[in-house]
């Protein structure tokens, strides 16, 4: 058996082609394929707007500037994240919180953030950042009720999400990204995502102001626009200072062949998921899933008390799983400036125990049946 990798990408002779097409195109960025992806992006999660950027790293740091924050300001994450959810915040100079996650769906607990929000005087906070860890959506609903009430703004991160979605107390399918309960959501194209553009991200919004600032901040803070018709047809301003974190045509036009795929990659994620659980079943722990909830499963993730052991022996059956996450605030560089979170004991707990499984679309039925063949006999001793 070939080795198996826990996440992989997709690319078909489709995405080739359009690829090779815009190299001989007039523009190679900064031409059309890239607002043709961003249109598809919109309607493809529900959203008004959306701003595709190089990479969701920079589109979370937009979206933190585009939301005003400032040095020493707090925001609260989900310390079961990759770094950049929190690195957004440090970037514009602000502090990052930690609340604890949930032991069973593993996203950033309600809870948790509503306690830490009320031990400290109003005004404490300025945004949270849940993540749609997995691919699991976090019920934004819940979340905007809490931050409303505390004047908190959210960027949602669902780098692990595009095509999953919750439902929210009015019985309505909500997708993430979708720009209905969060300020801002951000998405990856890394080619371990969903969607593979080998850099890439994009930022969704319903807030036209926020959309503005997104797109004057992606191009160094300079426009053309509503200028005054005697300055000259060359004349422009930077207004604020930006950054160069455009998507390139090249990408575009294969993220716009990629996201076309994604509908029936999802349908395979949560097939393959599907097969997981029958199989483990009453045997080993794995992230649930709260009624009405579409996960996008970037992720499989389980909980195995030897953890590293099987770890290992899975690589010698050339099977290369991976650890999602190291939580983030005891990485050396938090670590150092603990700004002293909540009491994460089930972040901590989870981490002791899990481990992600193979999960992704050309993942055949027979590399699956032996990834579970030797997981189980790993845990059956
Ligand atoms: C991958 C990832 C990012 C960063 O994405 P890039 O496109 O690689 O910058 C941010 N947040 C989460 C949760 C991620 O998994």
């Amino acid at each position: 058996m070939q080795s198996i990798p826990y996440g992989k990408q997709n690319i078909e002779q489709d995405d080739i082609d359009a690829v090779i097409k815009t190299l001989t195109a007039d523009f190679l960025t900064q031409g059309p394929k890239v607002k043709e992806f961003e249109d598809k992006f919109a309607e493809y999660v529900g959203a008004k707007f959306a701003v595709a950027v190089n990479n969701a790293t920079s589109g979370l740091h937009l979206a933190v500037l585009a939301l005003g924050l400032k040095p020493g300001e707090r925001v609260i994450t989900t310390p079961i994240t990759f770094a950049a959810s929190a690195n957004c915040v440090r970037y514009a100079g602000g502090e990052v919180w930690f609340a604890d996650i949930d032991p069973d769906t593993y996203l950033l607990s309600l809870e948790s953030t509503k306690n830490l929000i009320k031990s400290k005087p109003k005004g404490y906070f300025k945004g949270i950042i849940p993540v749609d860890f997995a691919g699991l959506p976090v019920n934004l609903e819940e979340f905007r009720n809490l931050a409303d009430e505390h004047d908190l703004w959210i960027i949602e991160d669902a780098a692990h999400a595009p095509g999953g979605c919750f439902t929210d107390s009015k019985g309505e399918r909500q997708k993430c990204g979708n720009g209905n309960y969060a300020d801002l959501a951000v998405f990856s194209f890394h080619p371990v995502k969903h969607i593979a553009c080998g850099e890439g991200g994009m930022v969704t919004t319903n807030s036209e102001v926020l959309y503005r600032k997104l797109l004057l901040l992606r191009t160094h803070g300079i426009t053309k626009e509503n200028m005054e018709e005697d300055q000259g047809g060359w004349y422009y301003e930077m207004q604020d200072l930006g950054f160069n974190y455009r998507l390139t045509d090249i990408q575009s036009a294969l993220g716009i062949t990629q996201l076309s795929k994604n509908k029936a990659g999802v349908i395979r994620r949560n097939e393959i998921a599907e097969a997981y659980k029958n199989a483990f079943k009453g045997k080993i722990k794995f992230q649930s899933l709260p009624e009405g909830t579409v996960n996008a499963h970037h992720l499989f993730v389980i909980e195995i008390d030897d953890r590293k052991g099987l770890y290992d022996f899975l690589r010698t059956e050339n099977i290369f799983t991976q650890i999602h996450y190291i939580p983030v605030p005891t990485l050396p560089y938090y670590k150092q400036m603990d700004y002293g979170s909540a009491n994460l004991s089930n972040a901590e707990n989870y981490y002791s125990k899990c481990i992600s499984l193979p999960m992704y679309p050309s993942l055949t039925d027979d590399e699956q049946s032996f990834v579970i063949e030797k997981v189980l006999s790993f845990v059956n001793g």
